[in-house]
């Protein structure tokens, strides 16, 4: 599974700014705007994006089209990043889903 790591060492326009848009979105001092992003749950909820993704992009597959299945969520998530980081001021949507639970 690719990490927000992997987005940033493939070093593309876009998605490096993407990426420590999406880290700054999770300090490690929550209210601190400016605290240090706590990589770890950035990471967590960039994986858990792409197991939504993945879950809503087809049903259970065969063992030998699952690898496409991961690549397709994979690139989903990465244009998904690019288009978050195009909205001023916007929040990580699983941080937003674990606020405010399914009633
Ligand atoms: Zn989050």
């Amino acid at each position: 599974m690719i990490t927000l790591h992997d987005l940033h060492e493939e070093g593309t326009d876009g998605v490096t700014d993407a990426v420590l848009a999406f880290g700054a979105r999770h300090p490690l001092k929550p209210g601190q705007s400016d605290a240090e992003p706590d990589w770890a749950h950035a990471e967590r909820h960039f994986t858990r994006l792409i197991e939504v993704i993945m879950g809503e992009a087809a049903p259970p597959q065969l063992d030998d089209s699952r690898d496409g299945l991961v690549r397709r969520a994979e690139n989903e998530a990465r244009q998904l990043l690019l288009t978050l980081n195009t909205v001023p001021g916007y929040r990580c949507p699983i941080c937003v889903k674990q606020r405010r639970p399914l009633t």
